[in-house]
C-alpha cells in the first residue's frame, strides 16, 4: 500500500534532529578550526575521531541506517534524510555517526543481502566501528567506469572451490585504510549476469595498493587508491548474493547510497549558508549592511531557493524507497540536482565572502575542493541524465505523474 506523500515530521524523529544537532553543535564544530585536529589529507585526524565516535556511541547516535538488532538505530530512509542532512552540518559529522562513505553503503548492502555468516564476519565489525570497509569497482583504462557492465575486465575464475580475482582498479575510497573490501569482479560474458562480488580482508595474498592516488579535495581515510589483484583466493561463502548478481548488488548498494551523499551534501550546503550569513549581516559596503543590498539578496535567495528543491527531491526520493520502490528516476534527479546545488552554494558563499572566503580563514574552502567530486562520483552527472532521458523516451508524459492512492 502506497502512503500519501507528507513531510511533516514524526515527534521521534524530530527529537532525534535536535539531539544531533546539538551533538554536531558541542562535540564537533569545536573541532573544527583547530588545524591541529586534521591529518596529513585535511580530514579529521583518526584518534581525535575515535573519541568523537565513542561520544555518539554512548549517546545512542550511531549508525542510522543499521537495523537496531546490529547496534544501529534503524531509521526509515525519510529518518535517515533528517538526521544525515544535521549531522553534515559539521564536515566531521558523518564520520561522527557512522554514516559517512563509502562505509555507509557497504554497511547497508551488507545487512540488506548479507548471509547470517557474512552479517557476522563482515558486517558487524564496520557497524561497531572496529574497522573500515572499500568498495572496489571502478577500473583505469580500458577498464569499467562509467559503464561497468560492458566494460569491466577484472576476473574471477573458478579453481576447485575457490575464485581467483586478477585485474586492476582504481579511485577505491578508503583503501588504504580499510579491512574489508568488496569487490565486483567479471564471471561470465552474460550481458545482464556477468558479473559477481566478493568479499575479501586486507589481510589476504593476492592483491596489493600500488598508488594512492592524489587529489583535487581533503580525502576521506585511506585516500582513492589504484588496486592491483594478482590471484586473490575468495571462497565460495564470501560471494555477496549468486554468481551473476555482482550489478544487482551494485544497484542495490548504490541507490541509496547516491541518495545519502544528497542527504549529506544538503547538511554541508546548509552549513556553507550560515558562514556566508554571519559574514553579510556584519560587513557593511557602501553605506549598508552587504545583506542590504538587492544584489546579495538575490544571491541568498536563490542559494536557498536551490537547497529547498534539493530537500525536496532527496526527501522524495527517500520516501520511495520507503514504500519499496527503486526510486531509479527519483535518485538519479536527486543526485544531478544536489551535486550542482552543492557546488553552486559553496561558490556564492565564497563570493559573497569577498577574500575571506577564498582564504582558509572560513570552511568554505575546504568545501569548495571537496564538492567538486560530487558531479563524478556514483555516477557522473551525464550519465544520470542519459539513464532520465531513456526513461522519458520510454513512459513520455507519464514521467510527471502522480502516483494514485489505494
Ligand atoms: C573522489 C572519488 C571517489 C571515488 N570512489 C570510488 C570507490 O570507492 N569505488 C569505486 O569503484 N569507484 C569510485 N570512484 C569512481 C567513480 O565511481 C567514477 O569516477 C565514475 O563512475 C565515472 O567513471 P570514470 O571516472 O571512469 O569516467 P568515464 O567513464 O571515463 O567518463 C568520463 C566523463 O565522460 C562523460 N560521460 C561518460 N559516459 C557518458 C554518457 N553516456 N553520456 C554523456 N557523458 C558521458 C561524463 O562527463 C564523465 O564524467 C570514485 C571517484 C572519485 C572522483
Amino acid at each position: 500500500m502506497i502512503s500519501a506523500v507528507d513531510f511533516t515530521l514524526k515527534p521521534e524523529i524530530a527529537d532525534l534532529r535536535d539531539r544531533v544537532a546539538e551533538f554536531i553543535r558541542s562535540e564537533c564544530i569545536p573541532l573544527e578550526a583547530n588545524p591541529d585536529n586534521y591529518d596529513e589529507h585535511e580530514n579529521i585526524r583518526p584518534e581525535i575521531l575515535s573519541g568523537i565516535r565513542k561520544q555518539a556511541q554512548k549517546v545512542g547516535l550511531w549508525a542510522p541506517q543499521i537495523p537496531k538488532e546490529f547496534g544501529g538505530m534503524g531509521l526509515s530512509m525519510t529518518g535517515q534524510a533528517v538526521i544525515y542532512e544535521e549531522a553534515a552540518y559539521s564536515i566531521f559529522g558523518a564520520l561522527a555517526l557512522n554514516c559517512a562513505a563509502p562505509d555507509d553503503g557497504n554497511m547497508r548492502l551488507l545487512s540488506m543481502v548479507g548471509t547470517d555468516y557474512q552479517k557476522k564476519r563482515w558486517l558487524q565489525p564496520i557497524v561497531d566501528g572496529a574497522v573500515n570497509s572499500s568498495f572496489v569497482m571502478t577500473e583505469p583504462h580500458p577498464g569499467a567506469g562509467s559503464d561497468p557492465a560492458g566494460m569491466m575486465l577484472t576476473k574471477a575464475e573458478k579453481s576447485g572451490k575457490k575464485w581467483i580475482i586478477t585485474g586492476k582498479k582504481w579511485f577505491i575510497t578508503g583503501a588504504g585504510a580499510a579491512q574489508h573490501f568488496m569487490v565486483i569482479a567479471r564471471t561470465s560474458d552474460d550481458a545482464r549476469k556477468g558479473l559477481s562480488c566478493f568479499l575479501f580482508d586486507k589481510d589476504q595474498p593476492g592483491w596489493r595498493i600500488s598508488r594512492r592516488i592524489p587529489i583535487m579535495g581533503p580525502e576521506e581515510h585511506g585516500g582513492h587508491c589504484e588496486l592491483e589483484f594478482s590471484g586473490l583466493e575468495v571462497s565460495e561463502e564470501d560471494v555477496l548474493m549468486a554468481i551473476g548478481d555482482g550489478l544487482k548488488a551494485t544497484q542495490i548498494r548504490l541507490g541509496p547510497a547516491r541518495l545519502t551523499h544528497c542527504m549529506r551534501w544538503i547538511g554541508m550546503s546548509r552549513r556553507a549558508m550560515d558562514i556566508a550569513a554571519e559574514y553579510v549581516r556584519e560587513r557593511k559596503s557602501f553605506g549598508t549592511s552587504l545583506s542590504e543590498h538587492e544584489g546579495v539578496q538575490w544571491m541568498l535567495g536563490e542559494a536557498a531557493m536551490n537547497i529547498h528543491v534539493s530537500k525536496l527531491t532527496t526527501m522524495y526520493a527517500a520516501w520511495k524507497l520507503d514504500q519499496n520502490d527503486k526510486a531509479r528516476k527519483e535518485i538519479s534527479m536527486a543526485k544531478v540536482q544536489v551535486a550542482e546545488t552543492l557546488n553552486s552554494v559553496i561558490d556564492t558563499c565564497i563570493q559573497l565572502c569577498g577574500a575571506k572566503g577564498y582564504s582558509k580563514d572560513t570552511l568554505l574552502e575546504w568545501m569548495y575542493r571537496y564538492a567538486r567530486q560530487a558531479k563524478l562520483v556514483d555516477g557522473a552527472s551525464e550519465v544520470h541524465k542519459m539513464v532520465l532521458s531513456k526513461i522519458y523516451m520510454n513512459e513520455g508524459q507519464d514521467f510527471w505523474k502522480w502516483k494514485i492512492q489505494n
